[in-house]
C-alpha cells in the first residue's frame, strides 16, 4: 500500500486535501498551486518499469501521487484516455535523429503534447466529482496560448456534468490552432477570443477563479469552477509518466545501461512540462540535467542565469506561440520546493511578482537549481535548426521542438556533455505549418495553411494528421471576441447567470 499523499497550497500550508479534491479545485483558494506533501519514490525498479506498456507505466506513476483513487478508478481513467484517440499504440514514441532522442508527445487528438494530460483529466475530474459527492455542474475555465484550449475542448466536449470555457489571445495563436478551437462541437463548449495576450488571459482567468462573490453566485446556480490549465495537479501528474516511460524505452532498447543518467530538454512556456520531468527525477528516474529551453521570451533563461525573475519586459510574438509567456505559473511550484517546501517564502515571492513584476531568490535556493540549465533560441536559430535537422536526417520537427533542439545544440557545444539526451517533442509540424515551411525555405504568403500542409506533406513524405484534415472545411461555431476586461461578463453570459 502506498503512503497517502496530501495536497496543500504553495502559498499556505494550512489545508491538507486529497488528490481528488485538489483536481476538482484546480487552483487553491489563496491563489496558490497545489503541491504534494512529499514526492514518492517509484516502487518498481527501472528494469521492471522498462517492460511495461504506456498504460501500465501510467498506473505505476499515478497510483503513487493520486493515492485516494482506487486501483479500479485509476485503471478506468487510464484505459479510456490512452486508447485509439492516439494514432500509435506506443502513445509516446521515441525517434532518434541528429544525435538525440525525440520523445514524440503529439500523437493524440489535437497533435500537441497537451493531449498527454488532457485526454485523462476529464476522467480524473468526473471520477473526483463522484468520489466527493459533488452535485454542481463543473465549469472548466481555461486560458490558452493555443494548444491547451483545443486539447481541453476535445477532452471535455460532451462530457456529462461539465461545461468548458476557453479564452485565447485573438491575435496570438496560429491559424490552424484557431480553426481547431472555433470549430469545436458540443453544446457544453464555449470559445472566446480576447483582445490581449496569453498573460492577460491567464491573469483574467485566475481573477475569475478567486472571486468569492462569483463563487457564491455560481454555487447558488448549481455550478462550480475548475481548471484544465497546467496549474491543475491533474495535468501535472500524467505528464510525469512519459519521462518514466522514455527512460524505460531507452533501457529496453539497450541505448543505456540500468541506472545510466540521461538529460532531458524541454521547450518551456508555463513550466509545466519541465516541472513534470523534475518530479520524475525526484521519484527516481536518473535524470542528470533538466535543460529548460525558451524562445525570445527568455524570462526563464534570465532567471537561471541571475536568480532574478523579472517579467518587466517586452512581450514578443514568436513562431513558437505556445511558449510566448512571461509569467510561468508552474515555476511557483519549483520555488516552493527549493525554498524547502516553504509556503511562507513562496507567498512572499509571489506577492513581489504581483506588485513589482519581479523577485530575486536567495543564494541557498539558487544552489538547489544546479540540475537545471537554462537556454534560449532566437527565431533565426529555431528556423535553422528545423532546416538542418531535416536536410541532414530527414526528420521533421515543429518550431517548439526546434527551440529545444537548438538549445540542446548550444548546451552540448558549451559543456561537451555527451550524456544520452531526450528532447520533448511537443507538437506535430503540421500544427505550425507556415513557420515550418518558411524554415525549409518554401514559404508562400499567397497560400493558406492547409495548402501549405499539402506541400509540406509532399516535401517531407510525412502524412497530414487527421486532426488537420478534419477541420479543413468544418463549420465555425464560436465567434465571440471580447476585451480582456470583459472576461467575467462573458462567463456569466455563457452560463446564463
Ligand atoms: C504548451 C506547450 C509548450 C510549453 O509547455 P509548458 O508546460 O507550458 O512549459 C511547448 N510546446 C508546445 C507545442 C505546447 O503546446
Amino acid at each position: 500500500m502506498s503512503k497517502e499523499v496530501y495536497y496543500s497550497s504553495t502559498r499556505g500550508n494550512k489545508e491538507n486535501i486529497k488528490a481528488s479534491e485538489a483536481i476538482l479545485r484546480g487552483l487553491a483558494p489563496d491563489g496558490g498551486l497545489y503541491v504534494p506533501s512529499f514526492i514518492p519514490r517509484l516502487e518498481k525498479s527501472l528494469r521492471e518499469l522498462s517492460g511495461l506498456s504506456y498504460q501500465d507505466t501510467a498506473y505505476e506513476v499515478m497510483k503513487l501521487l493520486l493515492t485516494d483513487y482506487t486501483e479500479e478508478e485509476l485503471k478506468y481513467c487510464i484505459s479510456h484516455a490512452y486508447d485509439s484517440k492516439f494514432d500509435t499504440e506506443e502513445i509516446a514514441p521515441l525517434s532518434e535523429a541528429g544525435g538525440a532522442y525525440f520523445l514524440e508527445l503529439y500523437h493524440g487528438a489535437t497533435i500537441a503534447f497537451k493531449d498527454m494530460a488532457l485526454s485523462i483529466l476529464p476522467y480524473l475530474m468526473t471520477t473526483a466529482a463522484k468520489k466527493n459527492n459533488v452535485k454542481n455542474e463543473i465549469v472548466i475555465l481555461t486560458a490558452t496560448s493555443g494548444d491547451t484550449g483545443k486539447a481541453a475542448l476535445a477532452g471535455f466536449a460532451k462530457v456529462p456534468g461539465t461545461r468548458i470555457i476557453v479564452f485565447y489571445p485573438k491575435h496570438g495563436v496560429s491559424p490552424i490552432q484557431e480553426q481547431q478551437m472555433v470549430t469545436q462541437e458540443g453544446d457544453n463548449t464555449c470559445v472566446i477570443g480576447i483582445e490581449g495576450n496569453f498573460d492577460d488571459a491567464q491573469t483574467g482567468v485566475k481573477k475569475i477563479f478567486t472571486d468569492p462573490e462569483l463563487a457564491a453566485l455560481m454555487d447558488s446556480k448549481g455550478f462550480q469552477f475548475s481548471s484544465a490549465n497546467s496549474i491543475n495537479i491533474g495535468r501535472l501528474v500524467p505528464q510525469i509518466v512519459y519521462y518514466v516511460y522514455s527512460y524505460g524505452k531507452l533501457l529496453k532498447e539497450g541505448r543505456i545501461a540500468d541506472g545510466d543518467p540521461i538529460n532531458v530538454v524541454v521547450p518551456t512556456g508555463n513550466f509545466g512540462n519541465i516541472l513534470a520531468a523534475y518530479y520524475a527525477k525526484n521519484m527516481g528516474v536518473p535524470i542528470a540535467k533538466l535543460i529548460c529551453a525558451s524562445n525570445s521570451n527568455k524570462v526563464l533563461f534570465d532567471f537561471f542565469q541571475t536568480g532574478e525573475y523579472d517579467r518587466n519586459r517586452e512581450f514578443v510574438l514568436t513562431s513558437s506561440p505556445s511558449m510566448d509567456i512571461l509569467i510561468s505559473s508552474n515555476l511557483e511550484r519549483l520555488i516552493y520546493h527549493i525554498a524547502g517546501d516553504s509556503a511562507e517564502a513562496d507567498a512572499a515571492y509571489m506577492k513581489q511578482l504581483t506588485e513589482n513584476g519581479k523577485y530575486e531568490i536567495t543564494d541557498a535556493m539558487r544552489k538547489e537549481l544546479s540540475d537545471f540549465f537554462g537556454g534560449f533560441a532566437t527565431e533565426e536559430e529555431t528556423f535553422a535548426t528545423i532546416k538542418d535537422l531535416f536536410d541532414n536526417s530527414g526528420y521533421l520537427i515543429d518550431t517548439h521542438t526546434a527551440v529545444a533542439a537548438s538549445v540542446y545544440g548550444k548546451y552540448k557545444a558549451e559543456t561537451g556533455d555527451n550524456t544520452v539526451t531526450v528532447i520533448a517533442s511537443t507538437a506535430s509540424p503540421y500544427k505550425f505549418t507556415r513557420s515550418v515551411m518558411n524554415a525549409l525555405g518554401r514559404g508562400d504568403e499567397s497560400k493558406d495553411d492547409f495548402a501549405l500542409a499539402d506541400e509540406l506533406s509532399e516535401v517531407s513524405g510525412v502524412e497530414i494528421p487527421e486532426a488537420v484534415t478534419s477541420i479543413r472545411n468544418a463549420q465555425i461555431r464560436h465567434k465571440t471576441v471580447v476585451d480582456k476586461t470583459e472576461m467575467e461578463g462573458a462567463v456569466k453570459n455563457f452560463l446564463g447567470i
